[in-house]
């Protein structure tokens, strides 16, 4: 079992258990060393220090320079703030690409520039394949004059499937227009070297590498273009005003420090574990496909539709033996419609309502995975005895 009793735990692109290294490296900023970093005093300068510690760490998982990291309080944030900021420093481009598969925090801005900004704006959201993936030829022919940024994701967080973001920057670097991902999903599981990518933004978040919540950064490439989102103070050298979330800044950069580490273990023992997972339920459940690029992928993550069964049975089902996942299929304002990202793929209906994406990390264990291979045949078994689609498939 992991840490939380009696609960194992498969959700982690959801969210995270916080470190124990990073908990208690956060610890005396709660308590003793509660200093405002803006503060002109030794006791406020000393955290200030400490917070441009937190900033050299992440820089160093990224391999970026610590003056391209701003802190903000999310990864919704960090989207909001890039996408927001590139329409405002070239206001002449109306013009976003992006995929139809984003997280709604960049999905839902994109849809919302125009009542946002009372300016018309154009969204191209590309395709993808039934496997996940992206046709380049087709990213590169959205490109215009006036497109003012591309926001594509680094990697999916319901499928874990990789986009190739080093091609695609390098095609709107020659094309002349700035580059931000989404990269929540992908840093601390899979080497992101910024020296070799030129984005000129990337969001991350705190909470999905064994930080806190309400903690990511923007990182903003030198000289490009940028205007803050939240407007007040001088902090983070002006580009972000509000006092810093000092303890969970400090416990991102433990844990980005920690990351070198994950990162080997999430491709060795994490990827490992996913296999067996994902290659024992396959082999044990009929009608089992796996949604998403067999190895373009994060290798935590594995998302499995259960033909003619109810993501959210199957979920209530899990949890009763404390097994926790997530489904792709949510009951949105009483119409069960799969997501977004199943449907771009075309899966089909009796499949994507029975998708659940299990999401390792280091802390699962083989004996979780045996304990999950064990029950998870009873309970869509089950199910499908109550399932008039699976009798008259
Ligand atoms: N982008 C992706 C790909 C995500 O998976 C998430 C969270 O699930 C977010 C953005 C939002 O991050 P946050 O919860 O820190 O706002």
């Amino acid at each position: 079992m992991s840490a939380a009793a009696n609960v194992i735990y498969m959700d982690n692109n959801a969210t995270t258990r916080v470190a124990p290294e990073v908990l208690e490296t956060m610890m005396p900023y709660f308590s003793d060393l509660y200093g405002n970093p803006s503060s002109m005093h030794v006791f406020g300068g000393q955290v200030g220090k400490v917070v441009e510690n937190a900033r050299a760490q992440v820089a160093g998982l990224l391999n970026a320079d610590p003056s391209e990291i701003i802190f903000t309080s999310c990864g919704t944030e960090s989207d909001s703030t890039a996408i927001l900021s590139a329409l405002q420093t070239q206001s002449d481009k109306r013009h976003i690409v992006t995929t139809r598969v984003e997280h709604p925090a960049v999905k839902n801005l994109c849809e919302s520039l125009d009542s946002l900004t009372g300016h018309k704006h154009r969204v191209t959201q590309l395709p993808v394949a039934s496997d996940g993936t992206i046709d380049l030829q087709r990213f590169e022919d959205s490109l215009g004059v006036e497109t003012a940024i591309v926001s594509v994701m680094w990697a999916n967080n319901e499928t874990g499937v990789i986009f190739p973001i080093e091609e695609m920057v390098q095609i709107a670097k020659d094309r002349g227009v700035l580059f931000h991902t989404d990269a929540v999903q992908a840093v601390g599981k899979i080497p992101i070297d910024l020296s070799k990518v030129p984005v000129d933004f990337l969001s991350l978040s705190g909470h999905k590498l064994h930080a806190p919540k309400g903690v990511g950064v923007l990182y903003v490439r030198k000289r490009t273009p940028f205007v803050p989102f939240v407007i007040g103070g001088h902090q983070e050298h002006g580009r972000r005003g509000g006092t810093e979330n000092v303890s969970s800044i400090i416990g991102l950069g433990k844990a980005c420090e920690l990351a070198a580490d994950h990162i080997t273990k999430e491709n060795t023992t994490v990827r490992a574990l996913r296999d067996k997972l994902e290659e024992g339920l396959m082999e044990r459940i009929p009608s089992a496909l796996l949604n998403g690029h067999k190895t373009m992928r994060l290798p935590n993550t594995s998302n499995i539709s259960f033909e003619y069964v109810e993501g959210e049975a199957i979920l209530l089902h899990m949890d009763r033996f404390g097994i926790c996942a997530s489904s792709g299929s949510a009951c949105t304002s009483g119409s069960l419609e799969p997501s977004h990202v199943l449907r771009a793929m075309g899966v089909p209906f009796t499949a994507a309502h029975g998708s659940i994406r299990f999401s390792l990390s280091v802390y699962n264990n083989e004996d979780e995975v045996d304990f999950v291979l064990d029950k998870m045949p009873g309970i869509i078994a089950n199910l499908r005895e109550m399932s008039p689609f699976w009798k008259n498939r």
